[in-house]
Formats: structure tokens, sequence, C-alpha cells
């Protein structure tokens, strides 16, 4: 199961070894672009950016380098996010037990007609990249087949086999430890690379930067940073507009089908950054963080929102502000919704209401599950909708914390719309995606 222990190609670990050994390699500090089968033999430098999590896949992708030249050099720089980053990839591949049993029922309860994905999406609550590795995993263990129009059960019984996956996450875990060494040793790098892939007759190198002192650039001009900080610091990022419903939501109880009428849709939204982005992403991530408290957001995060408003070329100037009511983030919805009110000169008309017990679930899950949980949970209540009347047929700014799988906003949306908003442009703080 090659993709599962991270095995690596002998005959590609061997050629990389022999090419490091043999190059005069000068330095190893912290893209796994490389791994897939970059060829070209006078590659002259490989410099990652952020890094990958074995010493062994490290080994094979600086042994890229080199093989023409008289001379390689290659840097490391490791990132702070690259165990979550590992984590992710560790986990991602792995099959969830109850998810996987979940897929099995539903194909078995389809008795025997294939299913396709999105069919699959309506029946259980995975996204499509998760749902798609998870059918190759059990299509190599012989419980599911690909036919013509998707998936079938072959009927074969399947059992989670935790044994071997407890063993394949302690040897990530292994792994990853071993990079982070890696990154801190004061030890030769070349020797300690050599050691992880079993050569005990490995040597200090005299080359490495530990082995001798950086011979990469360490100073950072003033001209670069300053370019570097304006770019981290630009703000907004367009949230698209939702145009279609998802397929097979009526199997959860959701009426609704094919396009989504052009009278109920969103416009175009913005949001002030991405979660992963650099820069404001970073702020953001702390704000959002599962353990984090709601408080209003920073006077530089508020300055940022404003930005965003004033450089967004929207077709028509909103109105007013409506919100989002928020269990999570009440306090950072209420800042950011005074701040664009009061700057904007914006009336805040008020948040909409939780119907039917409020939202259910988390967000996460795929778009069919997602609209489920929210369909007819909001509702305009008696003191937004005589705050909205003076507004009928203007544009209406909604305020939301996270724009994820967009359906929230989506069905506020369409309910301020049917509340007589001529248009509904989502502004959200971060945008996951
Ligand atoms: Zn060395």
């Amino acid at each position: 199961m090659r993709a599962y222990t991270g095995q690596t190609d002998t005959s590609e670990r061997e050629e990389s070894e022999r090419l490091l050994k043999n190059n005069e390699v000068k330095a190893l500090v912290a893209t796994s672009a490389l791994g897939m089968g970059f060829d070209k033999p006078d590659l002259g430098f490989v410099l990652h950016l952020g890094a990958p999590s074995s010493p062994v896949a490290y080994y094979q992708q600086v042994g890229r380098a080199g093989r023409a030249t008289e001379n390689a050099d290659v840097l490391l720089l490791p990132g702070t996010e690259d165990e979550a980053i590992w984590h992710y990839f560790a986990t991602a591949s792995m099959p969830n037990q109850a998810k996987a049993e979940s897929v099995l029922r539903a194909l078995t309860d389809n008795g025997g007609a294939p299913l396709s994905t999105p069919a699959l999406e309506a029946r259980v609550d995975l996204r499509r990249t998760p749902l798609e590795l998870l059918l190759k995993v059990l299509d190599v263990d012989g419980a599911v087949r690909r036919v013509k129009g998707g998936w079938v059960s072959t009927g074969q019984p399947w059992t989670y086999d935790s044994e071997r996956y407890d063993r394949i996450a302690a040897a990530r875990v292994h792994e990853q430890r071993a990079m982070i060494e890696f990154e801190t040793t004061t030890g030769c790098r070349m020797e300690f690379l050599q050691r992880a892939l079993d050569d005990e007759t490995a040597v200090a190198c005299g080359r490495c930067d530990n082995c001798t002192s950086p011979w990469y650039p360490v100073d950072v001009q003033d001209e670069a940073a300053a370019t570097a900080a304006a770019s981290l610091d630009r703000v907004g990022v367009t949230i698209d507009a939702r145009a279609q419903w998802p397929t097979g939501v009526a199997n959860l109880g959701v009426n609704a089908t094919g396009k989504i009428a052009p009278a109920d849709r969103l416009s175009e939204g913005r949001a002030l950054a991405r979660l992963t982005d650099l820069g404001w992403g970073g702020a953001l991530r702390g704000v959002f963080e599962p353990q984090a408290t709601d408080a209003p957001a920073s006077h530089a995060m508020t300055a940022a929102c404003i930005r965003v408003l004033a450089e967004w070329n929207w077709p028509e100037r909103p109105a007013a502000i409506v919100t989002m009511p928020s269990r999570q983030h009440p306090l950072l919805i209420d800042s950011v919704a005074r701040a664009l009110s009061e700057v904007g000169r914006l009336p805040w008309l008020g948040e909409l209401s939780p119907a039917n017990g409020g939202p259910t679930g988390t967000a996460g899950g795929n778009s069919a599950y997602r609209l489920s949980n929210v369909w007819e949970r909001f509702e305009v209540g008696p003191e937004l909708d005589a705050a909205l009347e003076p507004f009928a047929g203007q544009p209406l700014l909604l305020i939301d914390d996270v724009a994820d799988s967009r359906w929230t906003l989506t069905v506020a949306g369409r309910l301020l719309r049917r509340h007589g908003a001529s248009a509904v442009l989502p502004f959200t703080l971060a945008l996951r995606s």
C-alpha cells in the first residue's frame, strides 16, 4: 500500500543518494513538485519554501539538483505552518470508519444500482475530494467497484484495519519529528540525511552550513522588505455568488433544484482575506481558532475591512447593512458592522433571526448537507422587517464572520431579496477555501 506507508521508490532513492554524494552540495538547511518527476539535469539549485514531511522525502527532492552541473545549492526555508500541513495530508488519506461504513450502507441500500459521486454526497456528509479518496481506498480493499454511472458495492465485507492505520500514523509522526530534528540540528546536515537513509558509515560533509557557516545571504534589502510588506498588507478577496443548488438535496428535505433563480441570488461579495493567506490570513486564523474567545475586531482589522469596502468597485453602492446572527462571534461581527456603518455612513438595520431552532451541524461538510443544515433556519424578525421597509428596492450589505460553503450567505441573501432588497452583497472577515 504505497499510498499509506509512504514507502519510497528504492531506485529513485539510490539515485538521489548517489547524486548527493557525488555533487558539490554546499549546504542543506529547509515543494513537493520536485517529488513528482521533475526532470531537468542542469538544475542548479533547490529552494524549499516550507519543509517536506520527512528527511527521506527531502533527500529525494534535493537530489533532483545538480545531475549535470558541477555545483548545486539547496536551501530549506521551513514555515511555521509546516506541521499543520503535514498533519492535514497525513490524516486526509486515512479512511474514517464511520464515513466508510455510511458509504457502503448507501451503496448496499441502493439495491445494486450504481450511485454517482454527487448522489453519494446527498447520502454521506463528505466533500468531493475526501469522498473520492475514500472510494479509492474502498476500491483497493475490494469493497466497492467503479462501474458505468458511478459506484457499486461488491458485497465483500470490509473491516476497518485500525492496527494498520495506527501503525501508519505512528510512522508518520516519527518521520515528522525527524524532519524537525533535521531543521534544528547543529550537526552536519548531510550526515543526518544519510543516517536517515540507514547509511551508518555517514560522516560530516564539511560543506553544509553547520559544517562551515551560512553561505547564503542573510540580510534583506530595504526595498525587498517594503515590497513584501506591501504585498502582505493587501486586502480583499472575492466571494463568488452561488448560482446552482446542490444535486440531490431533495433527498435531505430541501425543496430546491437546478439553477438559483436570478431574483434570489446574492451579488458578488468580498472577504477581508482567505484564512490560508499570508498577511491578514494569519491574523484571521488567530481570531477563528477553535479555542479563541469572541472579541471585537482590532482597530487595524476594522481599518482593513474599511479599505476592502473602499476598493470594492460594486455596480451599485449598498444602502444599508444587515448582519448574520452568530453563535460564536457576535462581538466580532458587531464591531465590524459598527465600523463599516459609521465610516461608510450606512445605517445598520439589525440582524436576521434564527428560525426553526437555528442552523444545525457544523461547517466543513459537503454542499448538500450544509444547505440542508441552514435551509429555512433564518427569518426576518418584526423589527428588522420594519427597518427594511424604507430600503425596499435598494441593495444591502450582508455581514458575516466567515464564508465557508457560502450556503448560509446564499439562503440569507435569498431571504433578504424576498423582503425587497434589489441586491445583497455579502461581506465577511474570512473566506475559508
Ligand atoms: Zn555537513
